[in-house]
C-alpha cells in the first residue's frame, strides 16, 4: 500500500502562519527519513494566490532527492508545469472538482474546461523528457468527491464518471478528494462501487480530510473495497478554507497507526513520524490535531508512548 504525504503542499497551503524556507526544507527532509515514499513537496500556482508556498522554487532547490522517493509538485496549469518541470520534477498532481459550483469557485473554470486543461497537461507533462527517462508520473485530485459546500451531495455516478475520464486521458491515479470533510463510510461505499464499475480500484487514492471524525473509518473502508494509496498530512496539518477552526487532512500518523495495526504494512517508522509531527506543531504555533502526535503509540506497540 502506498501512503501519499500532503503535508508540505496541501497541509502547509492551509496553514494561516507559514514556515520559512529553511522550515520547509527541513520538513521534506525530516518527512524522507520516515521511510515515506511519496511526498508532495509543493504547489506551483501563482504566488500571489498561495502566499505560503511562494518560495516552490527555492524548496525544490534545496531539497535532497533521495533514490526510491517520489517527489510530487501540484500544477494548476500550463505555466505552473513549465515550473516544476524545470525545477526538475518528474511526478506532477493536477486538480479539479467533481462539482460544477466547486470547480467555478476554485479555479473559475467548468468541469468540462477543466477536462480540456487535464488533457493538455497531460501531453505536456510527457513532451520534452529527457531520452532515457521513463513517462511522468500523473495524478488528478478530483476534490468534492464526498460533498460540496455549495452545491451539496455529489452523485456518485458524476465521481465515477469523472474519474475514469482522467484515467482515459493519460493520469495513472484520480485521488478522490473529501474536501470539507463531509463522507462517511456509507458514503464511501457507494462512491467507490460506483467507480468500481468503471476503473480497477488500484487507480484510485483517496485524500480524507478529519473535520468531523470520520477520516480513519472511511480509510478503513476504502482499504477493505480494495483501495490501497491514502494522501494524508504529517500531524493533520492544514485546517479547510471553508470551515474555520475544523481539523485539516487526515494526520498521516494516525492513517500508519491504523494501517500497521491491522497488518498493512506502510514501510512508514511510525515513532519518527510523530517526532515530526510534534516538531512542526512547535513551528506552526499551535497544537497540531493529530490523534497520535498527543497520544503517542502504546508501548507494547513499539517505543514511542506520550511525552
Ligand atoms: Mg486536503
Amino acid at each position: 500500500m502506498r501512503i501519499v504525504e500532503v503535508g508540505p503542499r496541501d497541509g502547509l497551503q492551509n496553514e494561516p502562519v507559514g514556515l520559512s524556507t529553511d522550515e520547509k526544507v527541513e520538513l521534506v527532509e525530516k518527512l524522507a527519513e520516515t521511510g515515506l515514499s511519496e511526498i508532495e513537496v509543493t504547489s506551483f500556482v501563482r504566488p500571489d494566490r498561495i502566499p505560503n508556498l511562494q518560495d516552490a522554487e527555492e524548496v525544490s532547490r534545496r531539497i535532497m532527492r533521495r533514490p526510491g522517493i517520489a517527489y510530487w509538485a501540484l500544477v494548476p496549469n500550463e505555466k505552473g508545469l513549465a515550473r516544476a518541470k524545470a525545477a526538475g520534477y518528474r511526478a506532477f498532481a493536477f486538480f479539479m472538482s467533481a462539482s460544477e459550483a466547486h470547480n467555478r469557485r476554485n479555479v473559475n473554470r467548468t468541469v468540462a474546461e477543466s477536462l480540456l486543461l487535464a488533457r493538455a497537461l497531460a501531453e505536456a507533462a510527457s513532451a520534452g523528457a529527457p531520452p532515457g527517462e521513463g513517462r511522468p508520473r500523473l495524478r488528478a485530485y478530483l476534490s468534492t468527491s464526498f460533498g460540496c459546500p455549495y452545491a451539496g451531495p455529489v452523485p456518485p455516478e458524476r465521481v465515477a464518471e469523472l474519474a475514469e475520464a482522467l484515467v482515459s486521458l493519460g493520469y495513472d491515479e484520480v485521488s478522490l478528494g473529501d474536501t470539507i470533510g463531509a463522507a462517511t463510510p456509507r458514503e464511501v461505499e457507494e462512491v467507490l462501487a460506483a467507480v468500481a464499475t468503471r476503473l480497477d480500484l488500484s487507480r484510485i487514492a483517496l485524500h480524507f480530510h478529519d473535520t468531523r471524525g470520520m477520516a480513519a473509518a472511511n480509510a478503513l473502508v476504502g482499504y477493505r473495497l480494495g483501495v490501497r494509496a491514502f494522501d494524508a498530512s504529517v500531524g493533520g496539518l492544514g485546517g479547510c478554507p471553508y470551515a474555520p477552526g475544523a481539523a485539516g487532512n487526515v494526520a498521516t500518523e494516525d492513517l500508519v497507526y491504523l494501517f500497521e495495526g491491522i497488518g498493512a504494512a506502510t514501510g512508514v517508522d511510525l515513532d519518527r513520524l510523530v517526532a515530526v509531527a510534534r516538531w512542526l506543531g512547535g513551528r506552526v504555533g499551535h497544537e497540531l490535531p493529530s490523534h497520535l502526535a498527543r497520544a503517542g503509540r502504546l508501548w507494547w506497540r513499539g517505543e514511542a508512548t506520550a511525552s
